[in-house]
């Protein structure tokens, strides 16, 4: 089979399920590094953001998978989670974002990684700066918030980058592009509480954005207001106003429930080895271990 039917075939069948998905040359990551120094070049990204957020992709994956020649950006529905919070006789329900599941990656990699296999080839996770891939990809098209949208899909998703032995010929890689939605609307410009979304350029001012600051360690600088904090992490106000993402807006799933004790832990910042393992497994389902660091402060945050 050639290279690029290979490829259209596996695009399809994550379709049938309702996922997305596109196979650009490994070549291309070359060129997802370049573009992100010349932001920083070029000054359009905060330089401290640069080093907290962006180093952490792997643009050297020389030895990761012997053989591969292929990226694979795919995508699955994500909702928001609801979690609540119990403290001193109140329950605080508060929301996760769709970014931060990774439920819906591991079951996209179970299926991606079984077709794939029918095939005889091999896939392999990896991180990369995964909207800018998604858009020049295809797959996705920028809203003027920088968030990465898929069509008939929205924000609700958390694409996700994998390597693989997949030869895929030729395929897209077009310049970045807004979504033609935004062309007459300015509601998450209007929307955004730090204006970190401004007119006159494209890239938004990320190191105001409520994700950055809420995402990293420290007090909240003082500009922030306190009304401003909507998510246990992350910020929803500029997707849900959003028109592109009207059908998904309400759709929030239950996700854990922390008791009065539980939620105490968290709040007096209790390390990890110290929480029991209940405790662990709850914060394990809602893909919070890497954030238990912030959750003190973003929780006390919600609850003022
Ligand atoms: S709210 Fe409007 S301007 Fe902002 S991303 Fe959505 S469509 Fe584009
Ligand atoms: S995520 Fe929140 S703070 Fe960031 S651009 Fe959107 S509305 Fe503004």
């Amino acid at each position: 089979m050639a290279p690029n039917e290979t490829a259209g075939l596996v695009r399809s069948k994550l379709e049938e399920r309702g996922y997305r998905a596109r196979a650009v040359p490994i070549e291309h990551i070359a060129q997802l590094k370049y573009e992100i120094e010349e932001w920083l070049r070029q000054r359009k990204i905060d330089a401290a953001l640069f080093e907290k957020r962006l180093s952490r992709f792997k643009f050297d994956v020389g030895t990761t998978l012997p053989g591969a020649c292929s990226i694979i950006i795919a995508a699955a529905p994500q909702p928001q989670r609801r979690t609540n919070f119990h403290f001193n006789g109140q329950t605080y329900s508060v929301i996760i974002p769709p970014t931060y599941y990774g439920d819906t990656d591991d079951r996209i990699m179970e299926v991606l990684q079984n077709i794939l296999k029918s095939y005889g080839y091999r896939l392999y996770p990896t991180v990369l700066p995964e909207k800018l891939l998604a858009v020049r990809s295809g797959m996705a098209k920028y809203g003027k918030n920088n968030i990465a949208y898929i069509e008939g899909l929205g924000s609700f998703v958390s694409p996700r980058a994998f390597l693989s032995d997949m030869p895929v010929g030729s395929a897209d890689w077009l310049e970045p592009q807004a979504m033609k939605e935004c062309e007459k609307c300015r509601a998450c410009l209007n929307e955004c509480p730090t204006k970190a979304i401004v007119p006159d350029r494209f890239l938004i001012h990320a190191e105001r954005c409520i994700t950055f600051l809420n995402e990293d360690r420290g007090e909240f600088p003082e500009w922030v207001d306190p009304a401003w904090h909507n998510s246990l992490i992350g910020c929803m106000k500029c997707q849900l106003v959003c028109p592109v993402n009207k059908r998904f807006a309400k759709w929030v799933e239950e996700g854990e429930d922390f008791t009065e004790s539980e939620t105490r832990l968290i709040l007096n910042g209790v390390p990890l080895e110290r929480i029991p393992p209940e405790t662990v497994h709850k914060l394990n389902r809602c893909y919070m271990l890497d954030y238990l660091g912030v959750l003190p402060r973003n929780l006390r945050a919600l609850m003022k």
